[in-house]
């Protein structure tokens, strides 16, 4: 117990550490193109703002939250998204008072109790942005276009946009009405999980994975059969944005999302190659109407998060590899115990001037040292030797030609920053 983490949970050593850090780089360096500013929010909420956003039927909220009475006896919950606090700080911090739209966006571990598998975890990493304030189709087109740049600039192959939209308050209502009439005829051949959904929430059933569901959902009435004028009309306006920019999609019918808050705009982002099941790297949408269930004015929000573990599983399977280094530039190796201290101020000069040096520390052999510096794939070592500090020298080893040659004590750090530049 004492040594095994909690199952669902995963541990980012050094080496896989950095390859996270240059993945949150990307996402902070295009939020800034875009003009997407961070939110850092608390990891846990009230978990009536969960029941309320994510919906009663969700799978979310259903099954899968990390739940607890606090010693205050308030019900609180892990976070499993970054929507419904992102929402209640905007309401609660009055960002409805500055000019629209509101554009943030968050990093940051979610929980949700679900089976781990590849590609689904306990705790997992989302990068999200959410969008207040703006109704134009234009700024769907906005965020979906951020998510797939982000891929880009990976390097990622295979990715799809699937798009769909998916009702909203006018349309909706009737469209459940005309699901429920049409799945009651196939009651028998659905699964128990949409059998239990068909009067709750039949808009589940369209992206049942199950094959039964699948082929009865082949026939219903599709989201975009029912939509209402305006949201046709948002979704054709979506698509010419997206055609303008040159962001390919496919047009989904099954796609309705897990959360009930979607309205009108639902997408996903699915990549080839990581298993059947877990393909979606990213899925966002629209969902007005959100706000006001929070007890705020009825502004308009869209929003999206890229499951960052998922990104990491489809750069290793794509082969891609993230031009991080962890290798020093300078390698120091002292020889005897006058030539540690010189070491060590020379390490101290040579990181003053933001150079990464190592050195080492356990009295090592000069072999030793030397294997530790190829180890390290250090750039320089430098030699201090006794007789090398009595002429007040040190020898400087380039370590892939292996070139070597002398330079005085009080010049070196100036001689390696000159020759690293
Ligand atoms: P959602 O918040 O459900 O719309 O999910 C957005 C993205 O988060 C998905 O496309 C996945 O990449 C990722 N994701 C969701 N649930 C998990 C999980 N349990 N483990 C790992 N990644 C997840």
């Amino acid at each position: 117990m004492l040594t095994t983490r909690p199952t669902g949970t995963n541990d980012f050593l050094p080496g896989e550490s950095e390859k996270w850090q240059y993945i949150e780089q990307l996402c902070r360096q295009v939020c800034a193109e875009y003009g997407y500013q961070e939110i850092r929010l608390p990891i846990f909420e009230h978990t009536e703002a969960y029941l309320r956003s994510v919906g009663e039927t969700s799978d979310i909220v259903e099954k899968e939250m990390y739940s607890f009475e606090d010693k205050g006896f308030r019900h609180m919950t892990l976070r499993p998204e970054g929507t419904a606090g992102t929402v209640r700080a905007f309401l609660e911090n009055k960002l409805y008072a500055n000019p629209q739209p509101t554009k943030l966006y968050y990093i940051g571990p979610m929980f949700r109790y679900d089976k781990p598998q590849a590609g689904r975890y306990r705790q997992f990493n989302q990068f999200g942005v959410e969008v207040f304030g703006a109704d134009h189709a234009a700024i769907d087109a906005e965020v979906i276009a951020l998510a797939v740049e982000i891929f880009r600039r990976l390097g990622l192959t295979g990715l799809t946009v699937k798009l769909n939209t998916v009702g909203c308050a006018q349309c909706r209502p009737s469209h459940m009405e005309e699901l429920k009439i049409y799945f009651r005829q196939y009651e028998d051949k659905l699964c128990a999980t949409c059998r239990d959904r068909l009067e709750r929430n039949p808009l589940r059933i369209l992206d049942c994975k199950e094959e039964g569901c699948k082929a009865v959902a082949k026939g219903a009435p599709t989201t975009i059969e029912a939509a209402c004028d305006v949201c046709s009309a948002h979704f054709q306006k979506l698509q010419e944005y997206l055609d303008a920019i040159g962001v390919r999609y496919e047009i989904d019918t099954n796609l309705v999302r897990g959360l009930d808050y979607y309205t009108r705009t639902a997408f996903e982002i699915v990549i080839d190659s990581v298993g059947s099941a877990q393909n979606a790297i990213a899925g966002g949408g629209r969902y007005n109407g959100l706000l006001a269930q929070f007890g705020g004015d009825d502004l308009p929000g869209i929003g999206f998060a890229i499951g960052l573990e998922r990104l990491l599983l489809t750069l290793k399977e794509q082969g891609i590899e993230l031009p991080v280094s962890t290798a020093p530039a300078v390698y120091v190796a002292p020889l005897g115990e006058s030539a540690q201290k010189e070491a060590f101020v020379l390490t101290q000069a040579l990181r003053e001037k933001g150079i990464y040096t190592e050195k080492d520390y356990l009295g090592k052999s000069l072999k030793a040292q030397m294997k530790a510096a190829d180890r390290f794939h250090a750039k320089y070592t430098v030699i201090l030797g006794d007789s090398e500090l009595e002429k007040g020298m040190a020898i400087v080893r380039e370590m892939t030609s292996g070139d070597q040659y002398e330079v005085q004590l009080n010049q070196l750090a100036e001689d390696l920053e000159g020759r690293l530049k």
